[in-house]
């Protein structure tokens, strides 16, 4: 097994569940590339495409967007040649129509998603994380919140400037908790009958989150070693 049979990761959870955090982490360290969907949202919406303004509507309300824009720009994305030899997707699929759709579409290539990792965080610690989490306009990593001390306002990673994402505000985060549950959590069954879902606790330091995935992707042959 290497890991151009074995690849094709996607990592599930609900807002706040440390995906983004963690997918870029996976790729440094499998030397697989990253994609996220709300980061390709973000990247349009900076750079006030039609798509981005079309997604706004819906981000800043913590709604999804619609499917027909959101699988047309991540299928883009995926089936990019750059990502042929496999990717860590973040955000994506977050509905059935969405998981058919992938699925489908990397079957007519012979391919298809080896596992999927659900990352579980109880929801008083989601809302917390959320409450407390600026972004960096540059490079979209996380930031704990500003305190009346800062004098700075700039991203550790990049030094970029931080800011609140809309969606991150209290009643995005509400609505958007509200359909993780009703339209994304069911996936959990439709890839848990294909025999390939494994689930972590996302509670924890992100080295001890970071730890789990890993074990976890032991069980399907993807480890460094591999790289
Ligand atoms: P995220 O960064 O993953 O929290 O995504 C931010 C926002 O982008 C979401 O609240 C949605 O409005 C939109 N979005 C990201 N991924 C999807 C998706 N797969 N389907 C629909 N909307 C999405």
């Amino acid at each position: 097994m290497n890991i151009l049979q074995k690849s094709r990761v996607v990592l599930f959870g609900p807002p706040g569940s440390g995906k983004g955090t963690q997918g870029k982490e996976l790729s440094k360290f499998l030397a697989i590339n990253h994609i996220s969907s709300g980061d390709l949202f973000r990247t349009h919406l900076g750079r006030g495409t039609a798509l981005g303004i079309k997604a706004k509507e819906y981000m800043s309300e913590g709604l999804l967007v619609p499917d027909e824009i959101t699988v047309m720009m991540v299928l883009e994305e995926i089936l990019s040649p750059v990502n042929h030899q496999g990717f860590i997707m973040d955000g994506f699929p977050r509905n059935l129509t969405q998981a058919e759709s992938l699925d489908s579409n990397l079957s007519q290539r012979g391919s298809q998603i080896d596992v999927v990792v659900s990352i579980s965080v109880p929801q008083d610690e989601l809302i917390r994380r959320l409450s407390n989490r600026w972004t960096c306009r540059d490079c979209q990593s996380p930031s704990q919140a500003p305190t009346s001390s800062d004098t700075t306002n700039t991203c550790s990673s990049c030094g970029g400037t931080l800011y609140q994402r809309e969606d991150d505000k209290p009643d995005a985060v509400a609505t958007r908790i509200q359909i993780y549950q009703s339209e994304t959590e069911p996936l959990i069954n439709y890839y848990a009958a294909q025999g390939i879902i494994e689930k972590v606790s996302g509670v924890g330091s992100e080295v001890e989150v970071n730890k789990r995935i890993l074990e976890a992707l032991k069980h399907y042959g993807l480890s460094r070693s591999h790289v």
